[in-house]
């Protein structure tokens, strides 16, 4: 199927969603739409965006960087995979939006380098929110603490929370994990803590999107639904 018709479905399926999420309980928040590029060629990339995708998520600096050699400003760059360390040097800046921050040790380095630079890093606080071992992400009883911290980095702002949720064949076996993920968010939201702007609840990529909107998700990350599989 065409990128554009495939677009359009996610789209329609956004929409419904919303209007689930809007009778259930009057929250109209609109939903930012990321798409995942991941593996995919700039081609598609641009197909995308010319069918009005604003933001693409990637998971790699390097890919991300050579990305934005030919595409540079046409897009909002998120960097939604796992970042190290060592890497953070490349990575302050090149992104609007990080979506994995997991450690004290990785927020202190990206104020370091965002302080060098003169800049403010926008990031999100990834959380673990099924435990599960193979998963990156702080344990949810920790988010006060980790916020308290970020919110004393000066180059660094928490804007909200991220999560990669389990997969389960039963999808909605995820939803309860979702409005855990939702009371977080809002309870962050509403505590107001000096130099943070909570905004983004980063929830939903193609198998549980439609779940994560119905419970409150004002960001989601789609790749496949939209380029196919990943080679
Ligand atoms: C790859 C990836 C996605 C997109 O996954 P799809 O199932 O292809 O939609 C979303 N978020 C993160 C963090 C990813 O690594």
């Amino acid at each position: 199927m065409l990128i554009s018709q495939q677009i359009a479905e996610v789209m329609h399926n956004i929409e419904n969603a919303q209007q689930i999420r809007r009778q259930h309980n009057g929250d109209s928040t609109p939903v930012k739409l990321v798409a995942v590029t991941k593996n995919h060629s700039v081609e598609a990339m641009q197909a995308a965006i010319e069918c009005g995708i604003t933001a693409v998520g990637e998971n790699r600096i390097q890919e991300a960087l050579s990305k934005q050699q030919i595409l540079c400003h046409q897009v909002e760059w998120h960097l939604i995979g796992h970042l190290q360390t060592n890497k953070v040097r490349q990575a302050v800046g090149a992104f609007q939006l990080i979506h994995s921050v997991d450690s004290e040790k990785l927020a202190v380095e990206i104020d370091r380098v965002a302080a060098k630079k003169n800049i403010r890093q926008d990031v999100l606080m990834q959380i673990n929110i099924g435990g599960e071992e193979t998963k990156f992400g702080l344990e949810p009883a920790y988010f006060r603490n980790f916020a308290a911290f970020i919110s004393n980095l000066e180059h660094v702002r928490l804007c909200g929370v991220m999560t990669i949720a389990p997969y389960y064949d039963n999808v909605e076996l995820v939803r309860p994990l979702f409005r855990e993920l939702y009371q977080i968010y809002m309870e962050l939201k509403n505590s107001q803590i000096p130099n943070t702007k909570v905004e983004w609840l980063s929830m939903g990529m193609t198998n549980d999107y439609k779940i994560a909107i119905e419970e409150g998700a004002s960001l989601i990350r789609i790749g496949t639904a939209i380029f196919g599989s990943r080679k």
